[in-house]
């Protein structure tokens, strides 16, 4: 495991052979070498600094255990330290005390939101619990047709109300008629633009004023790595997430994103996205996600 990372302390650990204790020198060698890894996994810079300065605190004076590879020791407090920051387990979907679960679901467009919504909803299904899902992102008829496509295709229904209606409307409709037909859990799928503005950001604000979910979830797409942190930290000062669902981590992306995510929001990341098909969905693990980013 995380045979990259290891090859590169190779050198700073060299220096280490021999002695009792890390020291300052191979630490800060060593701690270089983390840090290039993670920036290469596409962490944030600051976030990056941060989790730099945490590992240098718990590995300056660790004793160096008699049996173990002071090398393989240093990996072990980067990678546990990946795995706390990233909430060390699973935390699933909240669930409402009184049916239905509201998710509400938010982020850029193209980053994979309409698709996490449909995925999301057969996950549900699987578990023997009934979805509604609800169209409002009226800017785009094309976006309605697409949930509606991939409602068939899963054996979902979907709430919409065509593209000259209030988003906030219907999404108040969609959320009755889950109540009346008593449907266990309704996630809504929201408009996005290809950037962050404020009118996105009003009316998410607004729908969410309205719903009163149990559930935000931030799509982040895995692939635009360092602007996951500004993403972030924009929807969650101005609408507040309870968590994240990162796409796209099929393609190249180390994964870094997931720090990221999780450091600047506090927020877990609850799923992961692993292809266009809607049942690559899988659970966020920390450790999964802590070996991908060392690689
Ligand atoms: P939205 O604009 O945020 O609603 O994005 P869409 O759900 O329409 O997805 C945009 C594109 O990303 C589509 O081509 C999807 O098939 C693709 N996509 C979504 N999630 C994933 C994923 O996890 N992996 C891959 N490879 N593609 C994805």
């Amino acid at each position: 495991m995380f045979d990259a990372l290891a090859d590169r302390l190779e050198s700073a650990w060299k220096k280490l052979r021999g002695q009792d204790k890390i020291s300052h020198a191979n630490i800060q060698e060593a701690l270089r070498e983390v840090r290039r890894a993670l920036l290469e996994a596409d962490v944030n810079l600051q976030v990056v600094k941060d989790f730099i300065a945490d590992v240098e605190t718990k590995a300056q004076g660790a004793e160096v255990l008699s049996g173990v590879r002071p090398d393989q020791q240093f990996i072990k407090v980067v990678y546990d330290e990946l795995v706390e920051v990233m909430g060390e387990t699973n935390v699933p979907l909240a669930q409402a005390d009184a049916a239905p679960t509201i998710v509400l679901m938010a982020g850029l467009q193209g980053t994979g939101k309409t698709t996490a919504t449909a995925k999301l909803a057969l996950h549900l299904r699987k578990q023997d619990l009934s979805c509604l899902m609800v169209a409002t992102d009226v800017y785009r008829p094309a976006a309605i047709d697409q949930l509606v496509t991939l409602g068939k295709q899963i054996d979902v229904p979907v709430f919409e109300m065509g593209s000259n209606a209030d988003p906030v409307e219907i999404a108040r409709e969609g959320v009755e008629q889950a109540k009346a037909q008593g449907v266990d859990t309704v996630i809504i799928d929201t408009a996005g633009r290809l950037q962050i503005d404020q009118d996105m950001m009003a009316e998410l604000i607004r729908v969410k004023e309205a719903v009163q979910p149990h559930e935000t979830l931030l799509v982040v797409d895995a692939m635009t790595g360092q602007e996951a942190a500004n993403l972030t930290r924009t929807f969650h000062e101005q609408v507040g997430i309870t968590g994240a669902i990162l796409t796209k981590l099929d393609g190249d992306s180390r994964g870094g994103a997931a720090l990221s995510v999780r450091r600047i929001s506090g927020q877990p990341i609850k799923f992961v996205g692993v292809g266009e098909k809607v049942e690559a969905l899988q659970p966020f693990y920390p450790d999964r996600m802590a070996s991908r980013i060392l690689g």
